[in-house]
C-alpha cells in the first residue's frame, strides 16, 4: 500500500491501516446523507455548493475573502509552494515533518533549509527564526506543521508568537492545522486569530482527519487578503467536488458526531500509549491521532513484520529511524496491533 504498490480491493479490506492517520470510523451520518443528496449534481459544474465557504467563513469569525477551498489541505500547500518559493526562494521548517512543501519545492529545484528537531523531539523555534534571518530576503516560506507529523508534538502558542515576532513580518508562516482537532494540551492554540490580525500567515485545516473526508479530498486555508491575492491565481475553482462541499459544510455543523471521534480517539490512543509503556517502550507524548514509539531497533523490519501480519504502520521518518508512527484505529484495530507489537518485539523491556 505504501509507495507504489496498491492493494486490490479485497486484500484492502482485510487490512489493519494505522499508516495514514486516518479516521477509522468513516464520516458521520449526517455527512454521508449530505453527500448521498449531492450526487443528484455529479453532471453540473454551476451546482449550488451547500454553502461550503460561508460555512467555514462563520465557522471562524473570518470574511470568505479570508479562505480558500482546496481538494484538501495538500492542494492548499502546493497552492503556497508554487506562488511563494517562484524565484528560487527557500523554504524553512523542521525534520522530520509533513514532506509535502519540501518536495513541492524540490520540484520547483529551490532549497529547503531543513532544520533538526530538538533532542526532546519538539520545533526548535529559536533555530527557525535564526535560519529565516540568515537566508532573509531569499525565505520564501516558513513550514510549521502543529501538531507535528509524525511526532504528535505541539508548538505551545508562546513559541509561536515568538516565531512570528523574531522574524521579518512579511515573511509568509503557514502553520498546518491538520490535527488541530485532536490537542488537549492547553499551551496550544489555533492560529486563525495572526490571519484576523493581518499578519502574513496562512492557516491550513482538513476534513480528512477529523471528519473522515480522507477519500473525498477537501481542506482550506485562512490567511489575511494580502496574501490570498498571492495564492489565488495558483487555485482551481472545480478542483473540488461536489460531494465533498455538501460533505464538508454539513460537518461543520455536526459538531456532537466530531466530538464523539475526537473523544474515541483520544481514549484509543491513550489506552495503546499505556500499554506500550507498561512493556518499557517510550512513547512521545502526541497530541494528535497517532503516536510514535521508541522501539530502539530500526523501524524499517518492524514495519515489514507488520505487513506480513496484515498491520499497516507508517514508513520510516529520517532520522528518527527507530521510531515508528503508529495511526489510532478502532480499540479492535488497536488490539490486533498490540498482539502483533509483542509478537515482532519479543517479551517486555524493562
Ligand atoms: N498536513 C498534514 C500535517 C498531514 O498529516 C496531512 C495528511 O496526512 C495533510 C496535511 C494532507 O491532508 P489532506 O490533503 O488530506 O487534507
Amino acid at each position: 500500500m505504501s509507495g507504489s504498490r496498491r492493494a486490490s480491493t479485497g486484500e484492502y479490506e482485510s487490512l489493519v491501516k494505522l499508516c495514514f492517520n486516518e479516521n477509522p470510523y468513516g464520516p458521520p451520518e449526517s455527512v454521508m446523507k449530505a453527500m448521498t443528496g449531492a450526487l443528484k449534481y455529479a453532471n453540473r459544474y454551476g451546482y449550488p455548493d451547500g454553502g461550503i465557504v460561508q460555512a467555514i467563513a462563520a465557522h471562524h469569525g473570518v470574511a470568505h475573502a479570508n479562505v480558500l477551498l482546496g481538494a484538501g489541505s495538500s492542494e492548499i500547500l502546493d497552492i503556497a509552494g508554487t506562488a511563494l518559493l517562484v524565484g528560487g526562494k527557500k523554504v524553512v521548517g523542521v525534520e522530520p515533518t509533513f514532506g509535502a512543501v519540501y518536495e513541492h519545492a524540490a520540484g520547483l529545484k529551490d532549497d529547503a533549509i531543513r532544520l533538526p528537531l530538538r533532542a526532546d523531539f519538539r520545533q526548535d523555534i529559536p533555530a527557525i527564526v535564526k535560519a529565516v534571518k540568515d537566508n532573509h530576503p531569499n525565505v520564501g516560506l516558513v513550514y510549521l506543521c502543529n501538531p507535528n507529523n509524525p511526532t504528535g508534538l505541539i508548538v505551545t502558542k508562546e513559541e509561536v508568537k515568538e516565531l512570528l515576532d523574531g522574524i521579518p513580518p512579511e515573511v509568509p508562516v503557514l502553520i498546518d492545522e491538520a490535527y488541530h482537532h485532536f490537542v488537549e494540551d492547553p499551551r496550544y492554540e489555533t492560529s486563525v486569530p495572526y490571519v484576523l490580525a493581518g499578519r502574513q500567515v496562512i492557516v491550513t485545516r482538513t476534513f480528512s482527519k477529523i471528519a473522515a473526508l480522507a477519500g473525498m479530498r477537501l481542506g482550506y486555508g485562512l490567511a489575511p487578503v494580502t496574501l490570498m491575492e498571492r495564492l489565488r491565481p495558483y487555485a482551481d475553482n472545480l478542483s473540488v467536488n461536489a460531494l465533498a462541499k455538501w460533505g464538508g459544510a454539513t460537518a461543520l455543523q455536526d459538531a456532537a458526531a466530531l466530538q464523539r471521534v475526537r473523544n474515541d480517539l483520544l481514549q484509543t490512543r491513550k489506552k495503546t500509549v499505556s500499554e506500550l509503556e507498561g512493556l518499557g517502550y517510550q512513547v512521545l507524548p502526541s497530541e494528535a491521532n497517532f503516536f510514535m514509539v521508541n522501539l530502539r531497533r530500526q523501524a524499517r523490519s518492524v514495519i515489514q513484520s507488520f505487513r506480513e501480519r496484515g498491520i499497516l504502520v507508517g514508513r520510516p521518518f529520517p532520522p528518527l529511524l527507530e521510531h515508528l508512527r503508529v495511526s489510532v484505529g478502532t480499540p479492535e484495530e488497536m488490539s490486533r496491533f498490540l498482539d502483533a507489537f509483542k509478537e515482532i518485539m519479543g517479551g517486555p523491556k524493562h
